[in-house]
């Protein structure tokens, strides 16, 4: 299975190694055309300014919505998960508003920047590990996303359909949950092209199709 990663600026390298140790095939991605043929698409973490400027001239800003609505998956890591916020705060910024929460940048800080923390995670009985770096703190959660795992009482990994955001930076750890998480969204690629669409924000009605199993 094909997945994108946006490959701009940032730590793409690392998510591709992880979705080889997966299994999956990891496409760089830097123009609209980089899109066909993926199943699912990672953006990274890294600087969520530039990246939005990249998108908004390389006309992938649109691109990342249509794809998103027609079922396929998006993943996005600290930056990523800015980008995907439908509301961006300190400072306030565009973006590309896939998934209904409030993000505020930078929020955990300096003090936070390179250890491994762990969380509490539905995904696993296992405590997550969570590497954050400069993150963005979920500060709300619409009512359509679920908070899958979190960390000091905040949302940290938070899923709405076919869309999956995290605050911390799975590609740097050895834990592969959540990385095989996204993978399972996915499917095996033949529901979107038969044009299903998991979740439009809102919408919990269509939640199920792509709502992870419980485990
Ligand atoms: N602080 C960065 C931003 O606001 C995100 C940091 C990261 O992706 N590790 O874009």
């Amino acid at each position: 299975m094909k997945i994108g990663i946006l490959a701009v600026q940032g730590d793409f390298a690392a998510h591709a190694d992880m979705l080889r140790r997966l299994g999956a095939e990891p496409v760089e991605v830097r123009t609209a055309a980089d899109l066909s043929g993926c199943a699912g698409l990672i953006l990274p973490g890294g600087e969520s300014t530039t990246q939005l400027q990249f998108l908004q001239e390389e006309g992938l800003y649109e691109a990342i919505k249509k794809f998103a609505a027609e079922g396929r998956g998006v993943f996005g890591t600290c930056a990523g998960a800015i980008l995907l916020a439908t509301k961006v705060l300190h400072p306030a910024q565009d973006s590309l508003g896939l998934l209904d929460m409030t993000v505020f940048r930078n929020g955990y800080g300096r003090q936070v920047a390179s250890d491994i923390f762990f969380g509490d995670s539905k995904l696993s009985d296992e405590p997550l590990e969570m590497v954050f770096i400069r993150a963005p703190i979920i500060e709300r959660v619409g009512d359509g996303a679920e908070t899958l795992a979190q960390y000091a009482g905040k949302p940290a990994l938070v899923q709405d359909g076919n869309i999956l955001a995290a605050t911390f930076h799975p590609e740097l750890t050895t834990d592969t949950t959540v990385h095989e998480h996204f993978l399972k969204m996915l499917g095996d690629g033949t529901e979107r092209n038969a044009g299903k669409r998991s979740t439009a924000i809102g919408d919990k009605s269509s939640n199920e199709v792509l709502e992870p199993k419980a485990s």
